[in-house]
């Protein structure tokens, strides 16, 4: 039996970036507001589970991925990985071995490899800076390993290729190797795939989803793409102005949404649409509001066809929905609306 348990747990976490105040503001220090990136979240990802997170641009899931991967600093709750407290630690020795269990692979792999480098020296790159081989033939092993299961092969043919002699698809597959290079438990993979033909994409799916057969390896799936979250996720969380609004099994929150954000997300998407039993919602209206002007009470009600007066009041708990499936929205719970579900549409 793999083993299960949380490798990752995030508790009440919160990115808030202070806003400068103008002239008078800068002299005196005082910032002139916060976009709240990520305002509250609790998240728990299981050894060797795939958890897709979903939400439109601006929902704050970039940042969560970069301060899992300890590239962003929370302002608030902590960051457990397997169980002990990695929110403040800082500097090379102390996120040394986090770095070699937690990688993150960017979605743009142009930009994500350095085009001076060679395949080879961009692979080695995290081998050699967190110090993990002893001489040259370790590399090259290692490198040769990486390359191999990001589909990269015979590795040795790419070795000496630059990032601009390579497909889309194959800059991606080095990114992948990079981060495998490692051998991490945890990838945070932020759209590592929207910039790349379908054909390649289902290809680098694959290859994540191999990776978890292999090796019991966790990966956080970031996408705007609810039919993709679908398709590689066993769980999905969806994300709204710094916030989860639902979290659930990928087909809970694909078929059976209860957040009125999730059916939106989920009737905007062509694929979901031709399933006969699908809710009927008004298409999303508008964009998702600037974090910096967080809406009080529920923050999805300036666009919720369904609010009423308590949600533009209070902000909604999460509450339990299904077998582990919550869901942050009064309609169940609301006095004369306790019962009502975004089915009865
Ligand atoms: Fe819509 Fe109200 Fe539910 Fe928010 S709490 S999603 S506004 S019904």
């Amino acid at each position: 039996m793999p083993d299960t348990s949380d490798i990752l747990r995030l508790e009440s976490l919160k990115v808030h970036f202070a806003i400068k105040g103008g002239l008078f503001g800068s002299i005196l220090g005082r910032p002139a507001g916060a976009v709240r990136a990520a305002d509250g979240i609790d998240l728990n990802i299981g050894r060797g589970e795939i958890v897709a997170l979903v939400g439109e641009s601006g929902s704050g899931k970039t940042t969560v991925g970069r301060v899992i991967a300890k590239l962003a600093q929370p302002t608030g709750g902590r960051l457990l990985f397997e169980g002990r407290d990695m929110t403040s630690a800082k500097g090379f020795s102390a996120l040394r071995p986090y770095r070699r269990r937690v990688q993150m692979i960017f979605q743009d792999a142009y930009q994500a490899l350095n085009p001076r480098h060679t395949v080879f020296d961009s692979v080695a790159e995290p081998l050699r800076s967190l110090r993990l081989v002893e001489n040259h033939a370790q590399l090259t092993e290692r490198v040769s390993e990486a390359l191999s299961a990001a589909g990269l092969n015979p590795p040795g043919d790419f070795f000496a290729r630059f990032p601009h002699e390579l497909s889309g698809g194959q800059r991606q597959r080095v990114v992948i190797a990079g981060a495998l290079a490692v051998k991490p438990e945890l990838i945070v993979a932020d759209e590592p795939v929207s910039m790349l033909d379908l054909s390649i994409r289902a290809q680098i799916l694959q290859v994540l989803v191999d990776l978890r057969a292999k090796h019991n390896m966790a990966l956080l799936f970031i996408t705007h793409d609810l039919p993709l979250a679908w398709l590689i996720a066993d769980r999905i969380a969806v994300l709204y102005l710094g916030r989860l609004v639902e979290i659930g099994s990928a087909d809970d929150i694909t078929f059976n949404p209860r957040h009125p954000y999730t059916v939106a997300l989920r009737n905007a998407t062509p694929q979901i649409r031709s399933d006969a039993s699908r809710v009927e919602l008004p298409a999303l209206q508008g964009e998702v509001p600037s974090a910096a002007r967080v809406p009080k009470g529920c923050r999805f009600h300036p666009r919720c066809p369904l609010a009423f007066d308590r949600c533009k009041e209070e902000e909604p708990p999460a509450i339990e929905v299904g077998p582990q499936h919550m869901s942050a929205c009064w309609l169940p719970t609301s006095g004369a609306n306790a019962g009502l579900s975004t089915a009865s549409l």
